[in-house]
């Protein structure tokens, strides 16, 4: 069992799967969400492969266990995420190359000598983070005029139909993560379009 992300892959032999189980501190992987408790180390399973005799290929498994707040009723509640994820590692040829090139592509650079999948460990799994939780599919949320939690007890409100549709509505502490994510997605399209306009082939453009 191996208990970090990164992989020294000098020994890697082209063409034959290296497949090691991880189960790695949470502290190894900076999350740094306020929203979510990450309550268990991250395991998983990560299979390496060379080809090309320089290329590295990575397909990993994560999953892992956090503690959040249900959208409707309010109580903390705990849940598994599961990612998977797969990534190639190229040998960085000039030292020089600009960090933010290897973002967001699903490609990316490394010493030719030991790779760290942290990174593309954190983001796959935040992904996976529901971005409107709720503690279980039967949730009857928080009665709209007097605030009791309605899995616990009834209380003496009127029941209407509005009022039942009303208790949905609780606003989300987590508008924020999903406004996170949402730019994040801009921000990698962006750059995609980018790499399009700055690297034509033989400087002139399709028609
Ligand atoms: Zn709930
Ligand atoms: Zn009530």
């Amino acid at each position: 069992m191996k208990d970090t992300l990164v992989f020294d892959v000098r020994y890697l032999r082209d063409g034959v799967f290296n497949e090691q189980e991880v189960d790695i501190p949470v502290t190894q992987i900076n999350f740094e969400l306020e929203e979510v408790q990450f309550i268990s180390t991250v395991r998983g399973n990560v299979q390496l492969l060379r080809h090309g005799e320089v290329d590295v290929y990575v397909i990993a498994e994560v999953s892992t266990d956090i503690e959040m707040q249900c959208g409707k009723c309010l109580e903390l509640f705990r849940t598994e995420i599961n990612a998977s994820f797969e990534v190639q590692f190229t040998p960085r040829k000039n030292t020089d190359q600009i960090e933010d090139e290897e973002l967001d592509s699903g490609e990316r650079y490394f010493d030719g000598e030991t790779l760290d999948i942290s990174d593309d460990t954190r983001k796959a799994l935040i992904l996976h983070i529901p971005i409107w939780p709720v503690c279980s599919q039967l949730c009857a949320g928080l009665c709209f005029q007097c605030g009791t939690n309605l899995n616990e007890e009834k209380c003496l409100c009127e029941e209407t139909d509005e009022s039942e549709n009303k208790a949905l509505e609780v606003h989300s502490p987590f508008a924020e993560l999903e406004q996170m994510l949402e730019s994040a997605k801009l921000d990698a399209e962006s750059k995609t379009n980018k790499h399009k306009e700055n690297s034509p082939k033989n400087g002139t453009p399709k028609t």
